[in-house]
């Protein structure tokens, strides 16, 4: 054979096996638990004899398949191992001053609500038995009796999540007929919610009535027809309209549905228990309010303003509720127990008046100026020491959405620290990305070319942490 036909060995031959390969990184790193090495192992062969193909079929030369070879694949087995074997979804800071961030896990639970959870779980719990007569009960007895003390509704009921609770009145409510909705309703709510497509699924026809910013009394009147079953209004919870806009109000389609005879039902998505108009939250927020304004049924998130477990809360009338609970969708769409603990310990903190101390939500949406600017303050003094030399950080004033698609237009004010670095690596988004490889990550916000770190979520728990990660990712 002379040198021109000398053929690059196959680069493939090259890899290990998944055993002795596994035995490597187990060795290297007895912490890895083994199943996730071996796993690990597969996926890393496969795709490295995936680029090997590749190597092969553009003709690469000697020095890339040289390359190649070199490849340290345990390194890159450990890596995917320790991310297959981490804990999802695992404790991070949210400093990025939005309460209920949607990619974050809305609202947090109150620990109360948590070791509520904990307790019914760990062992047995009186679920569906009711403990005086000894008779089997139900497992939303209590919640419902809550809710109606908290709401004033005359009945009440909870799902899974908001979504589940449209779906379920509109196919108890409207199956196989009309509802009529406002073509300025028929919104998305981040990623598979659309209001459409739930009306699809749930068997009732869609009537779009009025146009996209504006809406009067006499379309519905002239959509409603035999087959119409149900009023439907939605809450557009992630976008304002201004401008040329006019919207039946929540009164008015009460009234409409009265004249024709039809139940009106409101998705209200971030709904409140709580009457918190005077704290800067809109009127309309208020779900007893909605109900008081005579809709029939109203549908919204246990995760979003009320700072609970994710949960759809129902209210409404006594019929209407008996109607959800009996139709078969309601058990495909049923909480379990350790939500329905936790729902029902934040319930009965807003019913004894220490809902604001206790759940995280609401100190963190009512938590005055003052003593946002006091915490800003103290973590500035923690970390004055890593200003300097390139690095700048100062208290600067915010302003945040309250997030989670919820109440568009609605802001708070905050404090954040801004952090703004012109050494080489300085940049925000070098910074933000080391802030998430911190042990527990913190996820701050880029205003302005500036990392800031807002201290109207970052709780006093954190501020340590905060720190922390902060010297550790500007000391890179
Ligand atoms: C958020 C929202 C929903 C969905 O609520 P989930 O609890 O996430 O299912 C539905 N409708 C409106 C108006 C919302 O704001």
């Amino acid at each position: 054979m002379d040198q021109g036909d000398t053929v690059n060995p196959d680069p493939r031959r090259s890899l290990p096996s998944v055993d002795k390969l596994s035995r490597e990184v187990v060795r290297a790193c007895p912490d890895l638990p083994e199943w996730a090495v071996v796993a690990a192992c597969r996926s890393v062969l496969r795709s490295a004899r995936d680029e090997a193909e590749t190597l092969v079929s553009r003709g690469a030369d000697g020095s890339a398949l040289a390359e190649f070879s070199a490849t340290a694949w345990s390194a890159r087995v450990a890596v995917e191992a320790d991310r297959l074997a981490g804990p999802h979804p695992r404790r991070v800071v949210n400093a990025t001053g939005v309460i209920l961030h949607t990619n974050l896990g809305r609202s947090p639970v109150a620990a109360g609500a948590v070791e509520a959870a904990a307790d019914v779980s760990v062992g047995y719990s009186n679920l569906e038995l009711d403990l005086a007569s000894g008779r089997r009960g139900h497992r939303l007895s209590a919640i419902s009796e809550k809710l109606c003390l908290l709401s004033g509704a005359p009945a009440a009921t909870a799902v899974n999540n908001c979504a589940a609770a449209v779906l379920l009145v509109l196919n108890t409510l409207a199956r196989d007929r009309e509802v009529v909705v406002s073509r300025g309703e028929l919104v998305e709510i981040g990623g598979s919610f659309r209001v459409p497509a739930i009306m699809e699924r749930a068997g009732v026809k869609l009537v779009e009535v009025g146009t996209t910013n504006r809406t009067h009394p006499r379309d519905y009147a002239e959509a409603i027809g035999p087959d119409t079953a149900l009023l439907l209004k939605v809450h557009r919870s992630n976008f304002e309209q201004r401008g040329f806009v006019t919207d039946v109000e929540l009164a008015e389609l009460v009234e409409i549905g009265r004249e024709y005879g039809l139940p009106v039902l409101e998705d209200l998505g971030a709904g409140t228990l709580l009457d918190l108009g005077s704290r800067g939250l809109p009127a309309d927020a208020y779900a007893p309010g909605r109900i008081a304004l005579g809709a029939d049924v109203v549908c919204f998130s246990g995760d979003k303003l009320i700072g609970g477990p994710q949960a759809g809360i129902i209210l409404g009338s006594e019929e209407v509720i008996a109607a959800a609970k009996s139709n078969p969708l309601a058990r495909a769409l049923r909480l379990d127990k350790m939500t329905l603990a936790a729902l029902d310990w934040t319930l009965a903190r807003m019913l004894d008046g220490t809902a604001q101390r206790e759940l995280p939500l609401l100190s963190m949406m009512l938590e005055d100026l003052p003593s946002i600017e006091a915490r800003a303050q103290q973590l500035h003094e923690r970390v004055a020491s890593l200003a300097g030399d390139g690095v700048r950080i100062t208290i600067e004033k915010d302003r945040v959405p309250i997030g989670g698609g919820s109440l568009p237009g609605v802001e708070f004010e905050s404090r954040a620290l801004a952090v703004v670095s012109t050494r080489e690596n300085g940049s925000a988004d070098a910074i933000m990305r080391r802030l998430r490889e911190f042990d527990p990550p913190v996820l701050a916000r880029v205003r302005d070319d500036a990392v800031c770190i807002d201290l109207r979520t970052l709780r006093n728990d954190d501020l340590e942490v905060a720190a922390k990660a902060l010297e550790a990712a500007l000391s890179e």
